[in-house]
């Protein structure tokens, strides 16, 4: 550690959000607790019948997630994209990247060739002033696998949470346009939380219609409704 950093680890020491131990500058959370965090174990979440039943996708070829929808890890993400604190962002791409990593170490594990975020509605994006699944999952990924601009979300869509699963669908058939060439990729959509999966399977559609070869979904949390 430079002098600097010595100094302002000083003057602001950081503590691991789950053990409390003291951290180097920039961390969130200490590599043991990372490194055991209890985490969905399957590289493919696909596999599993419970998962398919509760999220039927159809476009989706294979999904990524943290764990299900519960704290420690619920209540970072509702502080970081409604109160802004970013610290917690940080500590929810640290689990996302270790999950990654461990993923990766599996035999049929392949990284895709993109990965792209799920847009925010524009009238959104203005009123919360970002989009929380970028920085979420850009520091969690390999670099210059993350395209930010990929998707975009022409029309002014009703709000999700408000709706039921088939008006979700109907909701978002023309949601998304697609803005960079796919042509035989295999592409990971990244979001934050997975309800019922109809935003990201008719992003997936739009993909697969542009010509994607293979579509991941991959989400922080799932939460069945
Ligand atoms: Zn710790």
């Amino acid at each position: 550690m430079d002098a600097l950093s010595h100094l302002r680890s000083w003057l602001f020491p950081q503590y691991c959000k789950l053990c409390s131990q003291s951290l180097p500058m920039g961390a969130q959370l200490c590599q043991h607790c990372c490194a055991t965090f209890s985490t969905f174990s399957e590289p493919d979440l696909l596999v599993r019948a419970d998962i398919q039943r509760l999220f039927p996708l159809r476009y989706v070829d294979h999904l990524v997630a943290l764990q299900w929808y519960r704290p420690p890890v619920s209540t970072w993400l509702k502080q970081y994209k409604y109160a802004h604190q970013l610290h917690y962002q940080v500590a929810v791409s640290q689990l996302l990247q270790q999950h990654l990593y461990t993923l990766s170490r599996a035999d049929n594990w392949q990284w895709p060739d993109s990965i792209v975020p799920i847009p925010l509605a524009h009238s959104r994006l203005v009123w919360r002033g970002f989009n929380q699944c970028v920085l979420l999952w850009q520091q969690a990924v390999p670099q210059g696998l993350f395209v930010a601009n990929a998707l975009a979300r022409p029309l002014s869509t009703k709000q999700q949470a408000k709706l039921g699963a088939r008006s979700r669908r109907k909701n978002l058939a023309n949601a998304f346009t697609v803005r960079m060439r796919v042509q035989g990729m295999h592409i990971a959509i990244v979001d934050d939380v997975m309800t019922t999966g109809a935003t990201v399977d008719s992003a997936a559609r739009k993909l697969k219609e542009a010509g994607a070869k293979e579509v991941s979904a991959w989400v922080v949390c799932l939460t069945a409704k």
